[in-house]
């Protein structure tokens, strides 16, 4: 009999109740008791609908008050030292104190989960001394069997994984850091065999990534120590994201399962399981329904796969799963009423996908006579999409077509647009400017829900923005900047102010998923060929360019961005998407220069998170991401200035790919990364325009003239002083008013004090 299994369910619940929960307890408006109450309600029902369902190995333990790997270094008791911490069972206080900061402690450093947008919290190994604070899975395991009689499948982040994604150790250290950490897991494992646990779910993403050999050791090493200090407990050993490296070792670890991705990682995996066969000893978990993309599975080849699997292991020995933990999906789309119903039955978020899972098993098991018309009935659906006009503009495919074959070119190099643009422009040297976007206010937000609600019409709604635009062209002036912006008061998100001009979008109502703590995003879904159909910044710039003598730089996000900020369809590759997406971008940088603007910004922040994680995917990746950037603004004059902003600081391997953006200036941030970019740069001068941060906005604190001083010295050691701007680190949006207004004052102070030098 095959058997169905999760790997995670979403957390924050269909109306996003445990968000609310979250945020209400952190103000005070619930109080501890009532929180875990509410919390506990939220797991129980996410475990019933499962069980609903009819899903045999249920998740337990991968529920969490903010992120999984955060509880698992609060587990082991490694809170940094900075936290006030007596031992025992870590009070919430000092969790989320960890997770969001304390007014006398710093948060920690936050990341993202692979290349996911699932943020997790990074564990601090300095200082820490390992201790079981509490077995977190047992108590979860127990609740799941007492409350609902489910025999749960605890899930618990792996060592090998746990430790390469801490930080505060060397790597020299890191064979202590596990002889320290080995006993506590085995604790708990043995915890839980004692209670009669069949199966855990060891989760080891890191194995999709390479290994050094003394990795391999360490990973068998590991897993040794399991098999011989709990004999009687199975593990599934959990992997996702992509294909593992190191097929060979894994398949031979004294473990009881292993879990492959048959959707992110199927060639590679399929690959490996050809060449090398399974061992007939093992379990596999064949992840085939996809959690991350949000798309309905075509069921016809899901089945004809596991088919093929069922060949190479037995349905004994075969368990129907998702790719990974289905956290990355939105709940349901069971409360969807504004989609087409073309497009919604072409969805699948998480219960779906149960749904989806379930189905497969039977289908497997027993071939009865209602899984053809479901079949039937599946293929239909995925038809009726595919032959939408949603999905058949045949106008923009030729144009895209036509547009990808050769690299899209400015009309001159950089060298020589240089030159044109100094003389148009006249621009000091080390011009100022901001990234974008000012305080939204309250004001500014108010009056977009009023113009929402239809309380305020168009005219009311355009009046308002005007007004902020003059007051911020104005403040620009006063304060001294060379190049100003409109300040992006008409948009909520970079992303969703595009999507809703752009044909070949759709947005859900309640497609939320968990993007770090309690912050949800709700990505747009690029379902049809994108398509420019009307202006989409041109009258508020021209507006700001009216009011003002000095150059208004006009606002894009960029098509990488939009792309991967984004839930895009799956039946063309990512690449066609970007290429369409550019296509669109580039009828707005042409009205825009036609309007007069003659700097445009084309943001690409997500560049790096589209990144493949398999090292040998990345040059392609990046080959056709500078290429849909160039699409995008090649056309303009050469005395047009093209500007684009990039908001992280690891880009050490990625400096030429930047480059060959070709953009005559990139603005990115610099604060965050203490100084290893400006070394970066040391390596590779850069050639073009560059303003490296010189604030970090992401704190209220107004930085000092001093500061900026020391961050533009630093910065021009390295960099040629004629190419060099300066600009604070990203957009302002979500800061206040008058710290905004004093730390941009600062900022020109320390840029005149650098000219007088220079
Ligand atoms: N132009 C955008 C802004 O200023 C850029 C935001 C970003 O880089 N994430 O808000
Ligand atoms: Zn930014």
């Amino acid at each position: 009999m095959v058997r169905s299994s999760v790997l995670g369910y979403p957390r924050i619940g269909a109306d996003r109740e445990w968000k609310k929960a979250l945020e209400a307890f952190w103000s005070g408006k619930l109080e501890e008791t009532a929180f875990h109450t509410q919390l506990q309600e939220i797991r129980l029902d996410h475990l019933r609908k499962q069980q609903e369902k009819g899903i045999d190995f249920i998740p337990v333990n991968d529920f969490s008050y903010y992120d999984h790997i955060l509880d698992t270094a609060a587990m082991f008791g490694m809170i940094p030292q900075r936290f006030p911490y007596e031992g025992g069972v870590v009070p919430l206080s000092v969790y989320y104190g960890i997770a969001r900061g304390t007014k006398d402690a710093a948060a920690s450093e936050m990341t993202k989960w692979f290349n996911t947008n699932y943020h997790y919290i990074v564990p601090e190994l300095a200082g820490a001394s390992p201790i079981l604070t509490e077995n977190k899975p047992l108590a979860a395991y127990r609740e799941a069997k007492e409350k609902l009689g489910i025999e749960g499948k605890p899930v618990i982040v792996g060592p090998l994984t746990f430790l390469k994604l801490s930080k505060g150790y060397s790597i020299s250290e890191l064979d202590v850091w596990l002889e320290r950490l080995l006993p506590l897991y085995v604790r708990i494992l043995q915890e839980l065999a004692a209670e009669g646990v069949q199966w855990v779910q060891m989760d080891e993403p890191i194995l999709v990534m390479k290994l050094s050999a003394a990795d391999v050791q360490r990973l068998n090493n590991i897993y040794e120590t399991f098999a011989a200090s709990v004999p009687n407990l199975n593990i599934m050993l959990q992997t996702y994201f992509e294909s593992v490296e190191h097929y060979s070792d894994i398949v031979a670890l004294p473990i009881q399962g292993i879990g492959l991705d048959f959707v992110h990682g199927l060639s590679g995996n399929m690959q490996s399981i050809k060449a090398l066969g399974f061992p007939a000893d093992k379990i596999l978990g064949a992840g085939v329904i996809d959690g991350r993309g949000i798309w309905k599975a075509s069921l016809r080849g899901k089945l004809k796969l596991l088919d093929e699997l069922v060949e190479l292991v037995t349905p004994e020995r075969l368990i129907v799963q998702s790719s990974c933990s289905l956290l990355h999906v939105p709940v349901t789309t069971e409360i969807e009423t504004k989609l087409t119903s073309e497009l919604k039955n072409s969805l699948a978020f998480a219960d779906e996908k149960l749904d989806e899972i379930v189905f497969l098993t039977k289908a497997l098991s027993s071939g009865s006579a209602g899984i053809l018309a479901e079949l039937d009935k599946c293929d239909r659906t995925i038809q009726d999409l595919q032959q939408s006009g949603e999905r058949n503009r045949i106008g923009i495919q030729q144009a895209v077509a036509a547009l990808s074959v050769q690299q899209p070119k400015r009309s001159r190099p950089f060298a020589e647009r240089y030159s044109v643009q100094q003389a148009k422009w006249q621009l000091p040297l080390f011009p100022t400017t901001t990234i974008g976007s000012f305080p939204q206010s309250a004001e500014v937000r108010k009056a977009r829900q009023l113009w929402r609600k239809g309380e305020w019409n168009n005219e009311q709604y355009a009046d308002f923005i005007r007004e902020q635009i003059d007051i911020w062209i104005k403040l620009q002036e006063e304060i001294g900047l060379d190049v100003l912006v409109h300040g992006e008061f008409e948009r909520t998100d970079m992303v969703e102010f595009f999507g809703e001009k752009l044909a070949g979008f759709a947005f859900t109502q309640n497609g939320w998923v968990q993007s770090y703590g309690s912050r949800c995003v709700k990505p747009p879904i690029i379902f049809g060929d994108v398509a420019f159909t009307e202006q989409m910044t041109v009258e508020e710039t021209k507006y700001a360019q009216s009011r003002t003598q000095r150059p208004v730089k006009g606002m894009l996000t960029g098509p990488i961005t939009i792309m991967n900020w984004s839930f895009v369809r799956e039946d063309i590759p990512r690449e066609q998407i970007a290429y369409q997406l550019a296509y669109a971008l580039r009828q707005e940088v042409v009205a825009l220069e036609q309007a007069g603007i003659g700097m445009i910004q084309v943001d690409e922040p997500a560049v790096r998170e589209g990144l493949p994680l398999k090292e040998d995917e990345q040059a392609d990746y990046l080959a056709w991401a500078v290429k849909a950037f160039r699409i995008a603004t090649c056309t303009v004059q050469e005395t047009t200035q093209i500007h684009t902003h990039m908001c992280y600081c690891e880009f050490h391997d990625m400096i030429d790919s930047i480059e060959a953006m070709d953009a005559d200036v990139i603005s990115i941030e610099t604060s965050r990364s203490h100084g290893e970019l400006i070394h970066s740069f040391e390596l590779n001068t850069y050639k073009l325009g560059i303003g490296l941060g010189v604030y970090d906005i992401h704190s209220p604190r107004i930085p000092s003239v001093e500061e900026m001083t020391g961050m533009i010295e630093r910065a021009l050691r390295v960099l040629n002083a004629k190419l060099f701007w300066i600009n604070p680190d990203c957009g302002l949006k979500t800061r206040g008013l008058e710290e905004t207004v004093a730390s941009l004052r600062n900022m020109v102070v320390a840029t005149k004090i650098a000219r007088a030098k220079h």
